[in-house]
């Protein structure tokens, strides 16, 4: 299909790099999970966004794809040192629900997002909570010459592995931001691989061990789900950049030692190949913390009225390695380009694909191809899809076959969003759109019968309940509230 080798860039090596599988014809991902404690914030779903691209690149591209999310539901804390308190029994505390329901009602939050997002379910969900036998004998087995015991738990010896840290590229030998918080830690930055529960304390989740009562630490889940559903070495990792501090140096030195390998100029003796890592959505007055009272959720937009695919659209109008700036505005114009490309497909919608050669569209298919295959490139991609609409006078069929393989990596469903389906509708708007549909029929009507009084008077009814009546407008947005 296309000869451009897929550059994909590792945070590991800090290059590009090109794509070579570990196993002929597949591509095996990992994707670090949610912490289910609260609902997600859309920066959150700006990694899962960036992780189905990815995903939908190498299926697009032949791969048979093998991609695992998984829930955390145990064992992340509220602070990066081993001080704080497991963010999931702090939620169950506050809120005086079993840790249980906490995890389950935010894990279909957080699976409604995804499925608004058009974002492709993983090949599994793999629950944290099931893997803790895994879990136990994979700590087991590199217990003897990497970890040591404290009263606290089973803590991870980072000196006993070559290039601990590399990933982070960390300027102290600590590591950036690490806290000595635990007393008796050979290193800083050695971390709990079990959190033995304090004497006289229980916890609603615990298990038994050999370092006595508790629950493993965040970082063992991870190692322990991608290579039991993956194999070491599979072939990336994704994440959010910030895991690219101490969780995932953390995860590649268990890695290294269950493996019983070497240093990290072989990148695969990390447990991946390749490491990449989405940059963050920001939001200027600090709206982006799960931990912070108020952040913005997907839902929130929704209920603004805005469609959540204009969201992806606006995810995708950046690189996922540059940070993106949440705004209003910006969503707004995420929203009227997807409109624009919804309306240029409306005519495709009942033609059949014509999946034959297409010399017209060779130019935007071909910037389409070298704009993914440069790591990602969705921005460009996006003028690609815009240059392909674009095109005149061809056969419809052969064009929609076209909107089809680039919706595809893209995934913004513009084949099956209907125009009016990206109007702006609050929740809280105080007319239906019946009513309003009502309405714009009824003046049309006094139009037709050139009743302008009537036709007056319905628009001012409109107004003072807050909807604008478009007359002409080319978006065909017809109102607005
Ligand atoms: P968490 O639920 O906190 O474990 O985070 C889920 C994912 O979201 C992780 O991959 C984080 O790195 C990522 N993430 C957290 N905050 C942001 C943000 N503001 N923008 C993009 N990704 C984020
Ligand atoms: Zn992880």
């Amino acid at each position: 299909m296309t000869d451009t080798p897929l550059k994909l860039f590792n945070s590991l090596t800090r290059q590009l790099e090109d794509f070579q599988p570990v196993h002929e014809g597949e591509a095996r991902v990992y994707t670090c999970g949610p912490t289910v404690y609260n609902y997600p914030h859309i920066g959150n779903m700006r990694a899962y966004v960036f992780a189905d691209v990815l995903g939908r690149t190498l299926s697009w591209r032949g791969y048979k794809l093998t991609h695992i999310i998984n829930i955390t539901d145990v064992g992340h804390l509220t602070d990066d040192g081993d001080a704080g308190e497991d963010k999931l029994e702090k939620m169950a505390a506050t809120q005086k629900q079993s840790i249980w329901d906490i995890a389950e009602h935010y894990t279909q939050a957080f699976k409604a997002d995804v499925k608004a997002l058009n974002i492709r379910e993983p090949a599994q969900w793999s629950l944290a909570t099931d893997y803790i036998a895994e879990m136990i004998d994979f700590a087991k087995s590199i217990e003897a010459k990497h970890c040591y015991q404290l009263d606290s738990g089973l803590y991870f010896d980072v000196s006993t592995v070559e290039d601990y840290g590399r990933l982070a590229r960390a300027v102290t030998e600590e590591g950036e931001g690490r806290i000595d918080t635990v007393e008796g830690k050979r290193n800083a930055a050695d971390f709990a691989i079990w959190r033995t529960t304090p004497a006289g304390e229980s916890r609603q989740m615990e298990w038994d061990s050999p370092w006595g009562r508790g629950a493993p630490g965040w970082h063992l889940e991870c190692s322990v789900m991608g290579g039991k559903l993956l194999g070491f070495p599979f072939d990336i990792h994704t994440g959010g950049i910030d895991h690219r501090e101490i969780h995932h140096p953390n995860e590649i030195a268990q890695n290294q030692a269950y493996c019983g390998c070497g240093g990290l100029d072989d990148a695969a003796h990390s447990g991946a190949k390749i490491w990449m890592h989405n940059n963050f959505l920001v939001e200027r007055s600090g709206k982006m913390s799960k931990s912070s009272g108020e952040f913005l959720r997907l839902q929130l937009l929704i209920d603004k009225g805005y469609h959540p695919l204009a969201y992806r659209m606006m995810c995708l109008q950046a690189h996922y390695r540059s940070e993106l700036e949440f705004s209003w505005e910006g969503l707004g114009a995420a929203l009227t380009r997807l409109k624009r490309m919804v309306m240029a497909v409306q005519p495709l919608r009942e033609v059949e694909s014509a999946a034959t050669d297409y010399p017209k569209f060779a130019p935007a298919l071909a910037k389409f191809q070298d704009a993914m295959a440069d790591d990602l490139n969705t921005a460009i991609a996006l003028t690609a899809l815009e240059d392909a609409l674009a095109t005149k006078k061809v056969d419809a069929g052969i064009k929609r076959a076209v909107v089809e393989r680039m919706d595809a990596v893209l995934g913004l469903g513009l084949l099956d969003l209907a125009r009016t389906d990206l109007r702006i509708r609050p929740k809280d708007a105080v007319i239906s759109e019946a009513e309003i549909e009502d309405a714009l029929e009824r003046r049309k009507g006094a139009r037709v019968e050139k009743d302008f009084a009537t036709s007056d008077a319905i628009r001012d009814e409109l107004a003072a309940k807050g909807v604008e009546a478009m007359d002409g407008d080319p978006m065909g947005w017809e109102w607005k509230l």
